[in-house]
């Protein structure tokens, strides 16, 4: 028997004696989830400066900061969701409670990616304890100083046998998806992310998956250049491009293409002063595979801003690639790293051709200061989320779903939309026992008259707060009919 079939068994057993239900246990645990993240900041902020090349205080923003305010909506909001959800009544069932009451669906397996290794594999966590399920936690391997803090530090503040932390490489992740869960959560890349999907069907098993793709982002000609140039080096360069929703590539008209670049080249000259090599806050690529891929990715286009590279420390400046072309290296995969190429295009009827013809993106990123073309990307194209006018800040609000469409991706995550997509939500109609003549219109036999009564108790729908409404107006108009007539008598 496998080490990692071991662990699912415990899991499921602790699940089975029911203490991850209680809504108490679920808050004390996501309490101590948010003390081991306050208490191990220092740990985890090294873990990630040796992975990824992150500084402090990006670490903060950027991996323990958002696990803080699953935590936190999730800790105030509990009881609501938990709680059972009402709905719309027919005719036929007025007078029986219906509602949704959702409940944990079991043993969660989640594994996290490298490049967030903190965020994108505990904020799932985050919903899966929340939902009151167990949860088999799989880190990235290519992380891996984040990966074993994790494993040693985790347990030390969450329930060992409901929330286990399970290291390795392809092998064991594997053989963890050999293993029967109740939902796979998965972050990844869409070609194991179908191998994901493969393992789970075996078992009948929903899947999550988080995946990535080619983000585009669409500047119109008239837009505030400087602004969005700010906004939009941010988006692509923060954790050295090394982000699922960054700005993938920039569509643009010919006209504008050398004032974009000499925009971005003065926020990299803000951003990164002196040199980004040797300043903090600029990451370096994860390893030397992925260094290669991207500078292979290189080979044939034009630099228009930096292209420097050292392959010993994995880094590489952050370039600007112009005049690339739509079927050129660059614009085959996902670049996942600081490389940014600018395609021109003719206009906006072209961008959305160019965003249709290819897989539905993680992001789409609009620039312009005309709403009606704003609306008209959202209504000409697809994706798994469209942001106008900044990047990446969607994933901030935890009442948006995070999630893609398509081949970046099924299922969504944050605030309760992570709640919802590890429960249950069962369907669940309580009747009285009284009230036996209501029903003669199913039994047989089936005459026609039965069938005209069952016709409009079957289709009227009853909204009961809508007939609420209504009768306190009819009340409050009686009652002021009511005084006005006095006032009017006594005069
Ligand atoms: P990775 O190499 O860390 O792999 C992800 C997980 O899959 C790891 O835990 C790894 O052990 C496991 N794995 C790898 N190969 C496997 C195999 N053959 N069988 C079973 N398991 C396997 O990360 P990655 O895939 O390089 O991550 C980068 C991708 O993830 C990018 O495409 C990025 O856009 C995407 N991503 C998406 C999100 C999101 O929230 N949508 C967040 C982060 C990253």
């Amino acid at each position: 028997m496998s080490k990692e079939h071991l662990v699912v068994e415990r899991a499921r057993k602790a699940f089975q004696t029911g203490k991850s239900k209680p809504l108490e246990f679920r808050v004390n645990q996501l309490k101590n989830l948010r003390r081991f993240i306050n208490e191990s900041r220092k740990d985890i902020a090294d873990a990630c400066k040796k992975d990824l090349n992150k500084s402090g205080n990006c670490t903060e923003l950027f991996e323990t900061l958002g696990i803080d305010g699953e935590i936190n909506i999730a800790v105030k909001r509990l009881s609501e969701w938990a709680a059972p959800r009402p709905v719309e009544k027919s005719l036929l069932t007025i007078s029986d409670e219906v509602f949704l009451q959702p409940e944990p669906l079991g043993v969660v397996l989640i594994i996290g990616a490298w490049n967030y290794p903190w965020a994108v594999t505990l904020q799932p966590l985050v919903g899966a304890i929340a939902a009151g399920n167990a949860a088999v936690v799989k880190p990235s391997e290519v992380s891996s100083h984040s990966a074993k803090l994790m494993e040693k530090l985790l347990p030390l503040y969450l329930d060992e046998e409901l929330y286990p932390v399970v290291c390795g490489g392809v092998s064991e992740t594997q053989e963890l998806l050999r293993q029967r869960f109740d939902h796979v959560f998965y972050t990844g890349n869409s070609t194991v992310g179908k191998l994901v999907m493969e393992a789970a069907a075996r078992h009948l098993t929903p899947v999550t998956l988080e995946l990535g793709g080619k983000s585009p982002c669409y500047i119109d000609k008239n837009v505030d250049l400087r602004v969005a140039c700010r906004r939009i080096t941010w988006g692509k360069f923060v954790n050295c491009g090394q982000t699922c929703i960054a700005p993938d590539y920039i569509l643009c008209e010919p006209s504008i293409q050398n004032r974009l670049v000499e925009e971005i080249q003065k926020c990299i000259t803000e951003f990164y002063p002196d040199n980004p090599k040797t300043f903090e806050d600029y990451g370096r690529v994860i390893n030397q595979h992925h260094f290669q891929r991207l500078m292979s990715l290189l080979e044939g286009s034009t630099v228009a801003i930096g292209g420097e590279s050292d392959e010993s420390l994995c880094y590489i400046a952050p370039t600007v690639l112009k005049d690339v072309r739509g079927d050129s290296k660059l614009m085959q995969e996902e670049i996942f790293g600081p490389l940014l190429p600018i395609v021109t295009i003719s206009g906006v009827e072209e961008a959305i051709r160019f965003i249709n013809e290819r897989e539905k993106p993680l992001a789409l990123y609009v620039f312009s200061q005309d709403r009606k073309l704003i609306m008209r990307m959202i209504a000409e194209t697809s994706s798994g989320a469209l942001v106008a006018n900044d990047c990446l800040v969607h994933f901030t609000v935890s009442a948006l779903p995070f999630g893609g469409v398509g081949n970046s991706g099924m299922g969504r995550y944050h605030g309760q939309h992570s709640f919802d997509q590890l429960s249950h939500l069962r369907a669940c109609l309580i009747k009285k026992l009284n009230m036996e003549a209501a029903n003669a219109m199913r039994y047989p036999p089936h005459t026609d008259k039965k069938l005209a009564w069952a016709r409009i108790f079957f289709l009227t729908q009853v909204n009961i707060d809508r007939l609420r409404r209504m009768a306190m107006l009819a009340m409050f108009t009686s009652l002021a009919a009511f005084i006005v007539q006095r006032i009017l008598r006594q005069r």
